[in-house]
């Protein structure tokens, strides 16, 4: 197969590259060729040669070479440099396990947004489930993703920008989950409560019909680009959203965050037995966060105060509200004058999929950008009216929104101008 494979590609490049070789040398271009070392599977080293003609690279040839050679594979990490590849830690490091690849893992889920660790992170963790299924799936992934990517348009990347009548805040993953937690005060009645909420296409559905909810995210710290109608809508906008910010992908990188700087979370929302699930299995996944205290989103209904009081009590410095938009962020401006807590946060239906109550899509699903259709299989009485007829009537209110901006000059904000 690899063999078929190396072939196939190498008679594709060859002519090419054969053509560009003679044109230079038909026309006295300098011809260098470049060695790079690169580290394969158990730290073997391997070389990688470039051929330029005036100075631009030809049609990658030794990477197919490689491959034949079964030195690199279709699906792997991308290949370390060597003399970096020296210096990492030999006890903990697995991508040296697998061979490099031509399509890494990383590339894939950057693609789609959801690169939220590092490289060598990704690297590491591809190189634990290495199977066949999953090289697939990448594969698969990463064919799709080119057959639907747009042009290769000029996107601009602003730190905040307006979309459809709301402020987003245009953070990768890791920044957003640092500016929550750099956010927390060392004292714990600080003087306002943060407020930071997530909002994808439903939201903004909603925030249409519900003048209100738009008002409320107006006050809020934070707004965070949340799935891929937002990316699809900033990017009719010429605006490109830096990462999929979402809670449920935040919450692992939140934890080890609080964890590291000592700061507790109260976790309000959900049914009883979800949000008591959430708690032990926070306390088994993350045994030195604090888990001030919890409480499911019906009972405190009948009586708010007692709820402040359980809260305030708690002293924890962070509050994530699990209510569903825009409940939440209502409940996070109602009550911020009556609770101690340094921020809050709205989560919508993170605590069913951390406490596995609702399965979360798998990894080449969210890969594909596609896990409203997951939502929507599991729970269709549900989701059916939010996304079969959300869906249509947000893309539509996308490309007007698009157009209008269009035929306005482009006005950016930053991030200490006014929010409204
Ligand atoms: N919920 C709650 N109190 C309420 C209504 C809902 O705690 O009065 C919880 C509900 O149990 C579920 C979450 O809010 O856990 C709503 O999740 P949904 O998937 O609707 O949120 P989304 O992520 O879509 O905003």
């Amino acid at each position: 197969m690899r063999l078929i494979i190396g072939i196939t590609m190498l008679s594709v490049l060859l002519p090419k590259f054969a053509l560009m070789c003679l044109s230079g040398l038909y026309r006295h271009k300098k011809i260098s060729i470049f060695t790079r070392a690169y580290s394969g599977q158990n730290f073997e080293r391997i070389e990688h040669r470039t051929i330029t003609v005036a100075n631009r690279a030809l049609s990658d040839i030794d990477t197919w070479l490689l491959y034949i050679q079964g030195k690199v594979d279709l699906v792997g990490p991308r290949p370390m440099n060597f003399d970096a590849a020296l210096r990492v830690d030999k006890e903990t490091d697995q991508r040296h396990n697998v061979r490099p690849g031509i399509i890494s893992p990383a590339q894939v889920k950057r693609t789609s947004g959801i690169a939220h660790v590092s490289e060598n992170e990704l690297a590491n963790e591809f190189a634990k489930n290495a199977s066949l299924l999953r090289r697939t799936q990448i594969l698969v992934v990463w064919a799709l993703q080119k057959l639907f990517s747009t042009r290769a348009q000029r996107l601009l990347y602003p730190p905040v920008f307006k979309l459809m009548d709301v402020t987003i805040d245009n953070l990768t993953m890791k920044s957003a989950v640092a500016k929550i937690v750099n956010g927390l005060s060392d004292s714990r009645k600080a003087a306002t409560v943060k407020k930071y909420a997530f909002v994808n296409a439903d939201c903004v559905n909603k925030y249409r019909s519900q003048p209100q909810y738009k008002n409320t995210l107006k006050l809020f710290d934070s707004v965070f680009a949340d799935g891929i109608g937002i990316k699809l809508a900033a990017r009719w906008q010429d605006l490109g959203v830096s990462e999929n910010v979402n809670g449920t992908d935040m919450f692992p990188l939140l934890c080890c965050e609080l964890e590291k700087q000592k700061k507790s979370i109260y976790l309000l929302g959900g049914s009883p037995s979800v949000v008591k699930k959430v708690a032990s299995k926070l306390n088994r996944e993350y045994p030195n966060l604090q888990v001030a205290g919890f409480c499911d989103g019906y009972q405190h209904k009948q009586n708010p105060a007692a709820l402040h009081e359980l809260i305030n009590r708690s002293e924890a410095d962070l509050l994530l509200v699990a209510m569903g938009a825009p409940q939440q962020e209502q409940w996070i401006l109602d009550n911020q004058e009556h609770i101690s807590v340094n921020a809050a946060i709205g989560v919508g239906g993170l605590f069913d999929f951390y406490s596995e109550t609702v399965s979360r899509a798998p990894e080449w699903v969210r890969e594909l950008s596609l896990e409203w259709i997951w939502r929507l299989a599991a729970q269709p009485l549900d989701k059916g009216k939010r996304y079969l007829i959300g869906n249509p009537l947000f893309l539509f209110n996308a490309a007007v929104a698009a157009r209008k901006a269009k035929q306005k000059p482009i006005s950016f904000k930053t991030s200490n101008v006014d929010r409204g």
